[in-house]
């Protein structure tokens, strides 16, 4: 077939033109990506070699050749290999989700900041690593060859990064990814300080540095001197070594952060690692990483990432989920088994009982850290907790047996100031005469702080917990107490912030208010019998006059919300309309019903809508509250002025 023109995705083209033009200093970093990325392939081709019996056997390798005189590096991989949609779907296009909006946000930064500097750019390239498209930084021009395993035919894609490449047929004797880099001569850009590629010993430190640790040989052409004579021979110039199997002391910070680069294609330093080191019944080493930030994807079903498994030392699968439970997913890293079969399957290993004992383990020493790191790094734990403790928190729900523990490593926003409080922290502070762990529910903290709710709750000192993500009130649900501690939901009708003494004393009280109140109730439940099952006198507020309460078994107002959300079709829940008798409002309310007057209805209604949006909800009808409250307000105003 003859040779075809394509053009790149038109953010790739900027990349790629970013990429040609970088100063960046520390160009040499394309080789690492270009390493990654061979390395991936044979992962994902020792994947499908598993899954199937078509495949022979086959010595897993990465190959770089350099050759000084024609200034190219060639980098060639025996992976999977890519098709020819693959290419142009990988390498054509800007396959990595973010990269859009990393380099708006890298191009925003350098025009703020004027045409000359680069330092955005120079964080796209160095923090979050742009892959292949890196080659660019050393290359005047780039030719990948690959073939797709099982395929027969291999394509060539070839670009001098100017906005298009081609792509015509190719051959390759075997399946895999050969990328060649004709590399610009030092001194046509910067110059001074710029690295021979070339050059032996220049790859090897790179590799080193980078690489050492990639679980596939890197082979090189190497120099080498025999009976006084310079030959040529092939040398495995990484280590190796996994990171996992060397103790702490032997492994830098460098080459943990590439390694963790490497696992999890992140551009940020991770926040922890945890290292286990398991010897018994079950023997397995694991180096496991938390990231700094959740992914977009954390809540989607098809993320990625998670642990790969490894069985002595051979990579065996990526996103393990038998070893990790799915609350824990954002974790990234490695498990390595001394004592399962090299051939494993996927559904050997949901029944291996092996398998379940690494995962206990594994939980165990994460719960160990995630302890350690709250009692003696707060801040830290606070970073793990506002990216991952949504997720974490799934497992009070799914993971029955490790609730508890859960529960203990929580962290919570509460009522009383801007802190994260643990629930043993809240129980500490509790008031003696305080019947519960208190907490509402809501769309966000600032709403819920503006809570009347939270009224009587202040008055008495005591805290309450506010929460705001939709599996709190699951999780609350279900759980009932923690640790003999009842929880007490505030939006509750039946939850006061009294001692049963306090409460016989405020019923006796409100009863002296029921005859006022007779005419007010009447009317407010005529008119609006579709939204409330009652309205009541009551003493959960100090300072406002009304407030929305639900029964015991109501679904919350944001749940409901959350459920229509996602399209399922769930029936309005009546609510509990709560009055404070001492308010002005309330009472000159229950005089005028008292007098019959028509304006009731329309004050009881404005009344009604503004404990709506209290409680973070909409009104159902915006005009018409609009309208009310304008009436109002030329009432006011004629009145005064
Ligand atoms: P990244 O590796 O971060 O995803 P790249 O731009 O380096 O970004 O690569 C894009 C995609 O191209 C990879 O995810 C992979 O699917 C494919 N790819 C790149 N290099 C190879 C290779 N040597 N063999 C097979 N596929 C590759």
């Amino acid at each position: 077939m003859a040779q075809e023109t394509h053009f790149f995705q038109s953010e790739a083209a900027e990349l790629l033109k970013m990429m040609i033009h970088s100063v960046y200093s520390n160009k040499e970093i394309f080789l690492r990506e270009l390493i990654s990325n061979a390395s991936d392939a044979l992962d994902k081709r020792r994947i499908e070699v598993l899954s199937s019996d078509e495949y022979g056997e086959y010595e897993a390798r990465i190959r770089i050749e350099r050759d000084k005189e024609k200034k190219t590096l060639t980098i060639t991989d025996n992976g999977i290999g890519m098709s020819r949609e693959e290419i142009v779907n990988y390498i054509g296009t800007i396959a990595k989700s973010g990269t859009k909006e990393f380099l708006n946000a890298a191009k925003e930064d350098a025009d703020k900041a004027g045409k000359n500097s680069l330092s955005a750019q120079e964080m796209l390239i160095g923090q979050f690593g742009v892959g292949f498209y890196s080659t660019f930084m050393v290359s005047d021009k780039v030719e990948l060859v690959s073939r797709r395993l099982g395929a027969s035919e291999a394509w060539k894609f070839e670009s001098s990064g100017d906005g298009s490449y081609t792509l015509e047929e190719a051959t390759l004797p075997e399946c895999g990814t050969s990328v060649k880099l004709y590399l610009r001569s030092p001194g046509e850009d910067e110059g001074e300080g710029e690295k021979d590629y070339t050059d032996e010993w220049v790859l090897r430190d790179i590799v080193k540095k980078y690489s050492d640790f990639i679980s596939y040989p890197i082979v090189m052409n190497c120099t080498k001197w025999k009976d006084k004579k310079e030959t040529v021979e092939d040398e495995v110039i990484n280590s190796q070594k996994a990171i996992w199997y060397k103790a702490e002391g032997e492994v830098t910070e460098d080459e943990y952060r590439e390694f963790y680069r490497h696992l999890s294609h992140d551009w940020q330093e991770p926040l922890t690692r945890v290292a286990i080191n398991a010897e018994g019944s079950v023997n397995f080493r694991g180096l496991l990483f938390i990231p700094r930030q959740a992914p977009f994807d954390l809540f989607m079903n098809d993320r990625s990432g998670g642990i790969s498994l490894y069985i002595k030392r051979v990579f065996i699968m990526n996103d393990c989920k038998e070893l990790i439970p799915e609350y824990l997913r954002f974790i990234k890293g490695v498990i390595d088994s001394e004592d399962l079969p090299l051939n494993i399957s996927r559904e050997i290993l949901q029944e291996d009982q092996r398998v379940r004992v690494m995962r206990r383990s594994t939980l165990r020493k994460l719960f160990s850290s995630f302890r350690k790191m709250l009692e003696s790094e707060r801040e830290k734990y606070e970073t793990f907790w506002s990216a991952f403790g949504r997720a974490f928190k799934e497992g009070v729900v799914h993971d029955r047996e490790n609730a508890k523990t859960i529960l203990e490593l929580s962290l919570f926003r509460s009522a009383d100031g801007d802190q994260w409080t643990t629930l043993d922290t809240y129980k500490s502070r509790m008031k003696p005469d305080q019947e519960g762990i208190y907490y509402l529910l809501g769309r966000d903290i600032s709403t819920l702080k503006g809570s009347p709710k939270l009224e009587a709750f202040s008055a008495k000192g005591y805290d309450v917990l506010l929460l705001t993500d939709p599996v709190d009130e699951v999780i609350m649900t279900q759980t009932h107490e923690y640790g003999e501690t009842k929880f007490l939901n505030v939006g509750s009708s039946s939850v006061q912030a009294e001692t049963e003494a306090e409460r016989k004393e405020t019923s006796k009280k409100l009863e002296g208010f029921e005859a006022d109140f007779a005419p007010l109730k009447d009317k407010i439940m005529k008119s609006m019998s579709e939204a409330l099952s009652d309205v009541r006198l009551s003493a959960r507020m100090t300072s406002s006059p009304a407030c929305l309460v639900s029964d015991e078994n109501t679904m919350s107002l944001q749940m409901e919300q959350l459920m229509r959300a996602m399209g399922q079709n769930v029936p309005p829940s009546k609510r509990i309309l709560e009055l404070n008798p001492e308010h002005p409002v309330i009472r000159r309310l229950m005089e005028l019903s008292r007098a019959d007057d028509k304006k009731v209805e329309d004050y009881a209604a404005v009344l009604y809508d503004q404990a709506l949006i209290l409680d973070g909800a909409t009104v159902a009808d915006p005009g018409l509250f609009a309208r009310r409250l304008a009436d109002i307000m030329d009432l006011a105003l004629t009145d005064k002025h």
